[in-house]
This record gives C-alpha cells, structure tokens and sequence, in this order.
C-alpha cells in the first residue's frame, strides 16, 4: 500500500509539473502569436520595435525554459572546458545581466585577479549566473544592489560533507532584496519549487544553479535573511587544465561520447 500511495504522490506531483511547464509554455507561444498577428496586417503598425522586442523575449523565456528542463531532464550533453570564470562574468554582465535588470539595480563586479581556472561546461555556467541575476532581479522590485564576487579560497575542510580540502573557486552573487523565510531556504533548491506562482516561476532556476555546481564537484550554499537579502555561493574545485584536459560527457547513461 505505501508503494502504492507514494507512486500516487509521484504521478500527482509529475502532473502538476506538466501542467504548469504546458500552462508557462502556452503562455509563451500565445503573446508571440499576439505579436504575428498585429504586424500581419499590410499596413505597418506604430508599436512595431517594441511588438518585436516583446516576441523576442518571449522567444528568450521559451527557450530558457527548454534548456531548464534539458539540463533537468540531465540529456543535456556537457562540454567540459578550461573556463576563465572573471572573462564569462563580465562578458555576461556587459551583453546580458546589466541591461535585463533594469535602471534601479546597480550590479557590482569584485573580481578576484589570477583567478584559478575551473573545469566546467560554460553554457550550463552561464545558465546559472543568469538564473541568479533574475532571482535576483525578482527580489527586488523596487531596485537595490547586485554584487557577483569571486575568490580563491584554499579550504582546510571540504565545503560539504564528503568533499575534500584543496582548493575552490568561490563564486557569489549577493543581494539586498527580500531575502527568504527558512522554511523557503529549506526547499529553494528543489526542483519546481516556486513561491512566485504559475506561469511566473518555473522553480529550475536554483535547482539547476545546485546541479551545475555538483556535476562540476562542487556544491552550492544560501544565506539568506528576509528583509536584508540573499547570498548564494558556489564552491567549485579548481580545474587542473594540465591533468584533465578537455572532454565532452553526457549525464545519460550509455549515451557518452568520444
Ligand atoms: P523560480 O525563480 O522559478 O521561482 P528558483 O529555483 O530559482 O525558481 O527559486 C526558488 C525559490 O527560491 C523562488 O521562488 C524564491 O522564493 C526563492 N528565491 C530564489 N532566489 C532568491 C533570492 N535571491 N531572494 C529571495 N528569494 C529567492
């Protein structure tokens, strides 16, 4: 019975999740068959730049729900490489987080000179930095501080039980927003753990955030007080380019390549 009741659970918890992807997914594709339909008229419409710019995030939205669910579903394949983490750090800050937060957010870079290297895949990396910055973003509407850091940090204990000592790169992004309740800090890495509602949270963010830093051997820390803000902090081990090289693996089983 209790197998019975628990795979219940399981399939209970398995619609709910379909429901809200298809409910977010719909949603998507029904403000960009908006837009369509506005510019299919022949006469050119006003707000055209703007109608675009609307699909144009719409089709960013889609696909980044897509990619968090690829990376969930762990049929993404991961191209582990040399990753100088300060270089992608300002690149995305420059090309993507800075003008998605919107004027009342300062973003504040402290970046560690001679950086270690990580090995890690740069796509799922970028990922999670945005995830981050939109989390971010979201808990602080009425606008505030971001700070992205990073450090060499040589730990005489691993950061996590079962990790070794040696050394890690520390990555944390840092705000002064709303910050979370313990009861939500307890479940914000779950995945589709969302307080922000249907079709508005996918709950994949922080979860992906946390499956990046395992797959890289490291792991992911929150602090956070409500009313004051949130620090979420990657230890990652720093990559030995030398010793590893670059390779390509895929988290499915028997699916590896080359
Ligand atoms: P989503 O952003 O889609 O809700 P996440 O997995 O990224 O999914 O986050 C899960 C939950 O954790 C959020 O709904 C929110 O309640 C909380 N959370 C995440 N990041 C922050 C943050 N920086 N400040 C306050 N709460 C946060």
């Amino acid at each position: 019975l209790e197998r019975r009741v628990s795979q219940a659970q399981k399939m209970q918890t398995l619609g709910q999740m379909t429901g809200g992807i298809a409910h977010d997914f719909n949603n998507i594709l029904m403000g960009i068959s908006g837009v369509i339909e506005l510019l299919a008229s022949p006469r050119p419409h006003p707000r055209r730049l703007e109608l675009l710019g609307q699909a144009g995030r719409s089709v960013e939205r889609g696909g980044r729900l897509v990619r968090q669910l690829l990376a969930f579903s762990g049929r993404q394949p991961l191209r582990t490489t040399c990753l100088d983490v300060n270089q992608v750090i300002l690149a995305m800050t420059n090309d993507l987080i800075t003008p998605s937060l919107g004027g009342a957010i300062s973003v504040q870079l402290l970046l560690e000179p001679g950086l270690w290297p990580l090995l890690a895949d740069q796509t799922e990396f970028e990922a999670g930095l945005l995830n981050l910055a939109v989390n971010a973003r979201d808990a602080m509407p009425e606008g505030g501080s971001l700070v992205i850091s990073t450090a060499n940090l040589t730990l005489e204990t691993g950061p996590a039980e079962g990790m070794p000592p040696g050394d890690y790169v520390l990555l944390s992004v840092a705000d002064n927003g709303e910050g979370m309740p313990a009861e939500v800090m307890a479940r914000a890495f779950d995945p589709f753990f969302t307080t922000k509602g249907v079709g508005v949270g996918t709950g994949l963010g922080l979860s992906q955030v946390y499956g990046f830093a395992r797959q890289s051997g490291g792991t992911a820390q929150i602090r956070s007080a409500p009313g004051l803000g949130t620090t979420v902090m990657l230890f990652l081990p720093r990559g030995r380019p030398d010793s590893e090289g670059e390779r390509t693996v895929t988290a499915v089983a028997g699916d590896a390549k080359p």
